[in-house]
């Protein structure tokens, strides 16, 4: 149950961005808190929490409530990007006269979370892209630092400052895997996407095929939902193919499916179930609605004007799905009605009624 949560959490990039909102929102009042108390808190950080905690609750607001996420993440990383590199800025400034290696060590360590944010919440090439930007300029201040910009003489900060320039390139570097690892898990999830389309496409027709047709009865079965089915053969296919060979026999039953599309209605669906055979689910239909849109599918295609061939028809047998019988006996109905529109003459919709069930 838990672990179904979690997965359901890191499948959705805007959750986990709303979360990672709140435990930064949290660790500001636990950072501040701890500074107060011990007296090492920055001025500039006094007034940066307060900022803080009223921009990104409007940011949390934006992408949870206002369902913005997008906004709202760009807004989060150029603010955070903004308040880290201003306060590395004033740190660095400050630091000659203040002194303090505490306002530094704990501003860079600081740095890293905003090319995380990049490489979690913005495009791979916004990412790489700032996290760049960002990385020069850290390099640059500290070029600075050491031509004595700053006027830091002490080696430590200056050992800290260089320390810092290595593990957040090393970071940036990992990062960058992560977003390789990334790219190859989109392209093989489109590639999966591809092929589970693929196998429930039928080749020649381009409509779905049996696979498909089974899983979506499948799930209306399980949904109680109202459907019925409609079996529908082409009459005579044989000697088409007979007479007119088989690459003609493949263009009509393309030019038929096109037929049957045509009279059906935007809720309903069609696939091939196999051979010159094709199965509509005719969705939340009562029977004589059903036998109606059957009428009208035979119509269409016996008025139909075929190429090479002219005249085809075909024969329909319907059923409807009852909740408190198999699907499998709802088809094997349908299949009954096509057998006896067959031995009526063909071109014909009979309906089996719940009686002759
Ligand atoms: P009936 O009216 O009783 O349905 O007669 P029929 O000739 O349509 O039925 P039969 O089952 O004897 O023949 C079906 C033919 O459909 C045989 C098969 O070669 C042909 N067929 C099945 N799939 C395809 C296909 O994809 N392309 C072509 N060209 N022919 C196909
Ligand atoms: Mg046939
Ligand atoms: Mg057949």
């Amino acid at each position: 149950m838990i672990l179904r949560k979690l997965k359901t959490l890191v499948n959705n990039s805007d959750k986990i961005f709303n979360l990672v909102l709140l435990v930064v929102m949290v660790a500001i009042c636990f950072v501040w808190a701890i500074e107060e108390s011990l007296d090492v808190i920055f001025d500039y950080d006094r007034y940066g929490y307060i900022i803080s905690l009223v921009v990104l609750p409007i940011c949390f607001w934006l992408s949870y409530f206002a369902k913005n996420p997008h906004i709202a993440r760009v807004f989060t990383f150029i603010y955070l990007t903004l308040y880290l590199l201003s306060l590395t800025v004033i740190t660095f400034l400050q630091a000659a006269n203040s002194g303090t290696i505490y306002s530094i060590a704990s501003t860079l360590q600081w740095v890293p979370i905003i090319y995380i944010v990049s490489f979690l919440f913005l495009s791979n090439k916004q990412a790489i892209l700032s996290a760049i930007g960002i990385y020069c300029l850290m390099l640059l201040m500290l070029f600075l630092a050491h031509a004595d910009v700053f006027e830091l003489e002490n080696t430590v900060l200056q050992a800290l400052l260089l320390n810092a320039a290595f593990s957040q390139g090393v970071c940036i570097f990992c990062l960058f895997g992560i977003v390789k690892l990334k790219m190859t898990k989109d392209a093989s999830n489109l590639r999966a996407e591809k092929m589970e389309k693929a196998a429930n496409i039928d080749g020649l027709l381009g409509i779905g095929n049996r696979r498909m047709l089974q899983r979506k009865l499948n799930t209306m079965a399980t949904d109680y939902s109202a459907f019925s089915l409609l079996l529908i053969d082409v009459d005579h296919f044989k000697a088409i193919n007979d007479t007119h060979g088989h690459l003609v026999g493949d263009d009509i039953l393309r030019e038929l499916t096109q037929c049957i599309e045509n009279s059906l209605r935007p809720d309903d669906t069609i696939g091939r179930w196999g051979g010159e055979e094709f199965l509509a689910i005719a969705n939340g239909t009562e029977l004589a609605v059903a036998e109606v849109l059957a009428q009208r599918i035979r119509e269409g295609v016996a008025q139909h004007d075929f190429a090479t061939v002219g005249r085809v028809t075909v024969s329909i047998g319907v059923a409807q799905f009852h909740p408190d019988r198999s699907i499998s006996h709802t088809f094997s109905s349908a299949d009954k009605a096509l057998y006896e529109a067959k031995h009526a003459g063909r071109n014909k919709v009979v309906v089996a009624t719940q009686d002759s069930d």
